[in-house]
């Protein structure tokens, strides 16, 4: 926009250079060759001289303006000499004095040269600081934009952290907390592509897939070279190109079909332990910036708490209903269940049965080798009962070393099958206790619903019978009539 006028200016300044010129060589063309011929005709007329020296006077003041101070003092001199050399040539002498008129062109040309020129120093002047005040202020508009987009970017951190932290509260269950952690990734991070939970096995320390958002399909549920870096050195990842990072090279991302490209991982951190791996990718490349990280490392380290709350209230509770010493349910807890499960036999109108186990002369082991090698006794049944058992049955420590065994859905004849392989696992697995082997035997009561009794007690207090005739025919058995 400023160049415009300065466009304009020097284009009128040559057009007035070309004028000055062309005049005054037209002028001092006619003064040395026509002269002659016209004054002889005009007789010095008083015209002719006045329009000479008008032109040369236009041309100096033009040289002036024009082309400024080198060229208007050539113009002038060369004007007052060719005006000089014209009068005399001529034969005009009293002409030449009109030559004076020159010197007075050449200082008005001089004052207007000089007159443009201070305006023109002051206007660049200005010009000049008004570009470094426009420079100042889009510095600060800059700095200032900046400033903006760096709040704006913590507001939403904050917002995040708000909403995910009250989102995370709503639940104490592993499994809710895991599609939550993975439910607010993908709407924070409005990102294409899908998100991988793993939590760490920390026995084994691999990684299990734990929940996931997204329409590909997911070859590794133990998770690839990226969340394996991820929960060894604790730290987020970004990977652009994963085909070419060269931190990861053979890692199968080459593959078209690996089905993604570029990826984010954040670690779920408790303490100094990886307990997880939040991982975004897409099949693009370089679809997550560092902010995208940043939002869900925040999410990661959120979801990390919740995870351990969850991990830890399950814990208490596994804690209230199994016995500490054989692992086993405790009687509050089976009796509850028992319960559940005869009124749904109730409603389904099947079958269940209920064990009632005992170990044979316990107390013997105790009284010969004291009350821990008791304990190592007890914890081996416990353990070898829990390898017999299939989902859905369960075995608590009905009381010191009698154990109940609930057989969902089981009639009487699975029931006596399923006892007597417990009874014959038992027997067989030899207990080494002081260097010396023990083939520890159990007697087991059978009851079942709804033959026997349609209330629990009922069911308990006649497996119990057959249990205790089981030990008065010898031990060693299992009763079920
Ligand atoms: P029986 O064949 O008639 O069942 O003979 P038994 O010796 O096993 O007799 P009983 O079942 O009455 O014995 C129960 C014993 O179990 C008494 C108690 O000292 C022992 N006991 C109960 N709870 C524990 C425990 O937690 N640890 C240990 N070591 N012993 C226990
Ligand atoms: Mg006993
Ligand atoms: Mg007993």
């Amino acid at each position: 926009m400023t160049r415009t006028p300065t466009i304009q200016s020097s284009k009128n300044r040559l057009r007035l250079g070309i004028t000055s010129t062309a005049l005054f060589l037209a002028v001092s063309y006619i003064l040395f060759t026509a002269p002659q011929k016209i004054s002889a005709h005009l007789n010095h007329s008083c015209f002719f001289v006045a329009a000479i020296v008008l032109s040369y006077n236009i041309a100096i003041v033009l040289s002036w303006v024009s082309f400024g101070l080198a060229f208007g003092i050539m113009f002038t001199i060369l004007s007052f000499f060719a005006g000089l050399a014209g009068a005399l040539r001529s034969g005009c002498y009293e002409a030449g004095y009109y030559t004076w008129s020159f010197v007075i062109s050449g200082l008005l040309g001089y004052v207007h040269w000089k007159t443009v020129r201070g305006i023109e120093n002051s206007f660049s002047l200005t010009r000049e600081k008004l570009e470094e005040d426009i420079n100042i202020l889009s510095d600060n508009c800059a700095r200032q934009k900046a400033e903006i987009k760096y709040l704006d970017e913590k507001l939403l951190r904050y917002l995040v952290l708000k909403d995910v932290t009250e989102v995370f509260t709503t639940t104490l269950l592993l499994e809710d907390i895991a599609k939550l952690i993975i439910e607010r990734a993908a709407s924070t991070i409005k990102k294409r592509g899908r998100i991988l939970l793993f939590l760490t096995d920390l026995d084994k320390q691999e990684l299990m897939l734990s929940a996931s958002h997204g329409a590909v399909k997911i070859k590794g549920k133990k998770g690839d070279i990226f969340d394996r870096w991820t929960m060894k050195h604790g730290i987020p990842l970004v990977v652009d190109d994963a085909a070419s990072d060269f931190r990861f090279s053979g890692s199968g991302a080459e593959d078209p079909k690996a089905g993604f490209k570029s990826l984010i991982v954040a670690p779920l951190l408790s303490g100094n332990k990886v307990i997880g791996v939040l991982r975004m990718d897409d099949d693009a490349e370089g679809t997550f910036t560092q902010d995208d990280l940043r939002l869900l490392d925040i999410i990661g380290n959120l979801g990390a708490v919740a995870i351990q709350n969850a991990l830890l209230y399950s814990w208490v509770e596994e804690l209230a209903i199994r016995d500490s010493l054989t692992g086993l349910f405790v009687r509050r807890h089976f009796m509850k269940r028992f319960q559940e499960e005869v009124r749904r036999s109730e409603r389904k109108r099947s079958e269940l049965s209920l064990l009632m186990l005992d170990i044979d002369k316990f107390k013997w082991y105790n009284d010969k080798y004291g009350h821990a090698t008791g304990d190592i006794v007890l914890k081996t049944i416990a353990s070898t009962i829990n390898g017999v058992l299939h989902m859905g049955d369960m075995a608590a420590r009905y009381g010191g070393e009698e154990i109940a065994i609930l057989l969902a859905g089981a009639d009487r004849k699975k029931a006596v099958t399923v006892a007597e392989s417990i009874r014959k696992k038992i027997e067989a697995r030899a207990i080494t206790v002081r260097r010396q082997m023990h083939n520890v035997t159990v007697s087991i009561g059978v009851s079942t619903y709804p033959k026997d009794g349609i209330h629990e007690e009922e069911l308990v207090k006649s497996a119990d019978e057959r249990l205790y005739r089981a030990k008065s025919d010898g031990r060693n058995k299992t009763c079920a009539e």
